[in-house]
């Protein structure tokens, strides 16, 4: 059973995407359930009213508009001939019922919730035509079958309840025979026929409900929802940026969930299903390979409490108050009832212990009829002043924490009122079902958002795809580029002692594609993907490698509900689409890739924007003085309220190394080549020499100050001079003796006058400055050897006496270090 949501089925090109869907299931008998194209159901919901308001002209505008959006879409679909002439046929039909059905509208100046009714079908009408006919014409045997034939239900227009006795038997006899000789029906989701026969819908979002109603009466061996999301999220997307995919959840959560407003389920949807073993798979239109939400009876191990949480606005909460309920039988039975009698469902209730109020929340829509029909019931008692009356509190939300795992782990509602307290967020009311899985709380409307915002942050949903109250231990890796720095960092890793973490690396990618393991990748495969890898073979070609771009690496991985996952960028590539892919997958970054910090900065500043709006990280301490804590000293220095005025000192180990080497006497030449045999330099010696590397770092650190500038406006001094610039890297290396002389002499220059040389990078905020100097011998800066890094900062604290940093700035085990301490920084170990 597929069904397809309106969000799914926007234009031509989207009808296309499911008629591939569908046809790529064509092996397995297959139904198709489908909601109107996107936003049809509210234009039609518009044409209703200005119908019954007596605007023609707007009726004729939106009809119009309607008409051609599905007759362009049928031509773009059909190749002419019989089959789009038919179907062009059946939209022109439907709109000239719609015109007499309106003009009655115009004359009745009443929108009857049966009339309304019958506007709405037909948006699922069209679209279900549209696709039985490109399934048809495409080579899929196929045939439209109308709601009306095979849903039926009781006489509630508008919110319709179906009848499951009725439709088992009648998708039994006209969709079985049809499935059985290969033809794959199209259903129109959402409403279905009243026990006289006329259209009646199931309420809105009411599509879902149609496609688990048949796939009961049909036995259906799985659901499919194709829907505009990558599945069932820990919350709204749309309130909650960071909400993530949850892999597998009980169907009584998912109910729980929809029930209490997850629009991405119809809160009745998975009551055909109850005990019938069909699990229901929530998937990305967007990504049909990715396996989205199953939903199903099996209780998933783990131990996350919390799973999900969701709010419905629009509430009122009504309140029954007085002395005489004390001890008297029956009121709250009796309140219920009243309620009942007129179809009001109420989504929430709680009773005082002293059993002097009931309260109860019901949509705002029900408000007054909720109170009539109270105030009716209990006449006599208030005439009594038994009950004192009824309060109605309106503009309120009720906000549901679901998860089977509550039942039986303390603190969790101490844990939902904790995080809504230190938001300064009142609760209204709170009720916690007896099946204790669910806690609501009713907060004022406007409160909502940031409360749920606040809930999802307090069990850490964003993190793992579950939530739990204690610290989670589970940490997931991602590792972009592995080269020297990411196989040392594997082996650090595993050498990680902490009982309370678990890190593992789940996935490697380099240039040729990645290595994926939901289920972790072992130290010991690591280092023989490592070593594979150092003698010769990209991981696309190792076992289990696949071959892909970074990018479709990661939307992979992305699809995979990782715990607490951690993009490392260990490349000195362009990767900032990567990131920002990593981001909206709900990774935290840790990078020793400056490149992605160097860029533009609005490119720059674009990454930091993203990984604050989605609430991730990013940590970077390995892009200056690889292992130094540079970034992380800036930021103390910060935090405790002193002011970094300038960042200065050696960043290049490379450029140290070779310049503390020829200031000893060494020439030029052989300097360079010990540093690239020591392992120094990058591949090609002359990006270190050129300075850029320098500038990048000192660029990171200015923009730490405020620096709005860009790279390109950095003063660097090349160490390359131009005509060695576009030398092969051999010639190059085979020419370098022809800088000795030159070098030489700078370095006899700088001795006559008592110093020595270096290249030095100062950083401040307002400007960046990189090349050799000649320092004093004296100075803190000649004492530096080989590969070290110093930084040197002057704050406002430290001024006469700056701070300064020293040591190992440079190798892939110091880089490495740094990367991890970022990682268990993350981690919060
Ligand atoms: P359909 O296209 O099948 O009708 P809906 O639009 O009804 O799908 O449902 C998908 C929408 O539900 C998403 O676009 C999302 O904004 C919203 N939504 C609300 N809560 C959740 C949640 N917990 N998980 C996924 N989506 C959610
Ligand atoms: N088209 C209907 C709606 O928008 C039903 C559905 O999409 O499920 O509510
Ligand atoms: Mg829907």
């Amino acid at each position: 059973m597929h069904k397809f949501g309106g969000a799914s089925l926007a234009d031509s090109a989207a009808i296309r995407r499911a008629v591939a869907i569908i046809q790529g299931h064509a092996r397995e008998s297959t139904v198709v359930v489908v909601s109107a194209m996107a936003g049809v159901t509210d234009a039609l919901l518009a044409v209703a009213h200005q119908a019954v308001g007596g605007d023609e002209r707007a009726v004729a505008g939106l009809i119009s508009q309607l008409r051609t959006r599905h007759a362009e879409a049928a031509e773009a679909l059909l190749p002419a001939g019989s089959s789009r002439t038919g179907t062009l046929d059946h939209i022109t039909h439907i709109f000239n019922e719609l015109e007499l059905v309106c003009a009655r509208l115009r004359q009745l100046r009443e929108l009857a919730p049966r009339s309304n009714d019958l506007v709405l079908s037909q948006g699922e009408r069209l679209s279900a035509q549209l696709i039985a006919a490109v399934l048809e014409t495409s080579g899929t045997k196929s045939q439209y079958v109308d709601a009306l034939e095979v849903v039926r239900t009781d006489d509630a227009f508008g919110h319709a309840s179906p009848d499951f006795t009725l439709t088992d038997d009648a998708a039994h006899r006209i969709l079985e025979p049809m499935i059985g000789q290969g033809v794959v029906p199209v259903v129109p989701g959402f409403f279905g026929a009243s026990p006289n026969g006329e259209v009646a819908t199931l309420g809105r979002g009411g599509s879902d409900l149609t496609a688990t109603l048949l796939a009961r009466a049909l036995r259906a061996r799985r659901v499919s929802l194709w829907k505009d999301v990558p599945g069932l999220l820990t919350a709204d997307p749309r309130v909650v940026p960071d909400a993530r995919v949850i892999s597998q959840l009980h169907a009584r959560e998912a109910a729980e969930l929809a029930y209490y407003g997850a629009k991405v389920l119809h809160p009745r949807a998975l009551i055909p299903l109850a005990g019938r073993n069909i699990p229901i798979y929530v998937r990305p239109f967007d990504d049909p390979d990715s396996p989205g939400t199953e939903v199903s009876e099996q209780v998933a191990p783990g131990r996350f409490p919390v799973k999900a949480l969701t709010a419905a606005g629009g509430q009122a909460l009504i309140t029954v108050t007085g002395n005489g309920m004390l001890g008297v039988p029956g009121i709250a039975a009796r309140t219920f009832a009243a309620l009942h009698s007129r179809r009001i469902s109420v989504s929430l209730i709680s009773q005082a212990s002293s059993e002097h109020s009931i309260c109860f929340s019901v949509p705002e829509a029900f408000t007054s009829e909720a109170r009539e029909s109270l105030l009716e019931e209990f006449q006599e008692e208030i005439s009594r002043s038994e009950i004192d009356g009824v309060e109605v509190n309106t503009d309120m939300a009720t906000l549901a924490v679901v998860g089977l795992g509550m039942h039986g782990t303390p603190g969790v509602a101490a844990g939902v009122f904790g995080a809504l307290a230190a938001g300064d967020l009142n609760v209204v009311a709170i009720a916690q079902g007896s099946s204790e899985l669910n806690i609501s709380v009713v907060v004022a409307a406007a409160d909502a958002p940031e409360a749920q915002r606040r809930i999802h942050a307090a069990f850490q949903l964003s993190r793992i795809a579950g939530g739990s109250v204690v610290r989670p231990e589970r940490m997931e890796i991602v590792l972009l580029g592995f080269g020297h720095i990411g196989q040392a960092l594997s082996s650090l890793l595993s050498r990680v002692r902490r009982p309370a973490l678990s890190l593992r690396v789940a996935a490697v990618i380099d240039r040729s594609g990645f290595v994926f393991d939901p289920e972790g990748i072992s130290a010991s495969r690591l280092s023989r993907l490592a070593s594979q890898k150092r003698s010769g073979h990209p991981l696309a070609e190792l076992p289990k490698g696949q071959a892909s771009s970074a990018i479709e690496a990661l939307s992979h991985i992305g699809g995979y509900a990782l715990t607490r996952p951690v993009l490392v960028d260990l490349t000195a590539d362009d990767t900032t689409a990567v990131l920002e892919q990593a981001l909206t997958h709900g990774m935290d970054l840790v990078l020793a890739n400056k490149r992605p910090l160097a860029d533009k900065h609005a490119v720059s500043d674009g990454l930091w924007q993203t990984a604050r709006a989605r609430g991730r990280r990013i940590l970077h301490e390995a892009t200056v003085g690889a292992g130094l804590p540079i970034i992380d000293t800036y930021h103390k220095l910060v935090e405790s309220g002193d002011r970094v005025e300038r960042i200065e000192g050696l960043l290049s180990g490379t450029l140290g190394y070779v310049l503390s080497e020829v200031s000893d006497g060494a020439p030029f030449s052989q300097a360079v080549r010990s540093a690239m045999r020591k392992g120094y330099t990058e591949p090609d010696p002359r990006d270190d020499l050129s300075g850029m590397d320098v500038a990048r770092k000192a660029l990171i650190l200015a923009r730490l100050l405020g620096y709005q500038g860009e790279l390109e406006e950095t003063s660097v001094e090349s160490l390359v001079p131009r005509w060695a610039r576009d030398l092969s890297l051999e010639v190059f290396v085979s020419r370098l003796q022809e800088l000795d002389s030159e070098w030489q002499e700078r370095v006899n220059e700088a001795k006559s006058q008592g110093a020595v040389l270096r290249y030095v990078a100062s950083a401040t905020a307002s400007r960046i400055a990189v090349g050799v100097q000649a320092v004093p011998a004296s100075s803190s800066l000649a004492t530096i050897k080989g590969s070290d890094n110093q930084l040197v900062f002057t704050t406002e604290r430290y001024n006469a006496n700056p701070l300064v940093i020293t040591g190992p700035g440079a190798g892939a085990e110091v880089t490495a270090a740094g990367v991890l301490n970022d990682i268990m920084r993350l981690a919060g170990a």
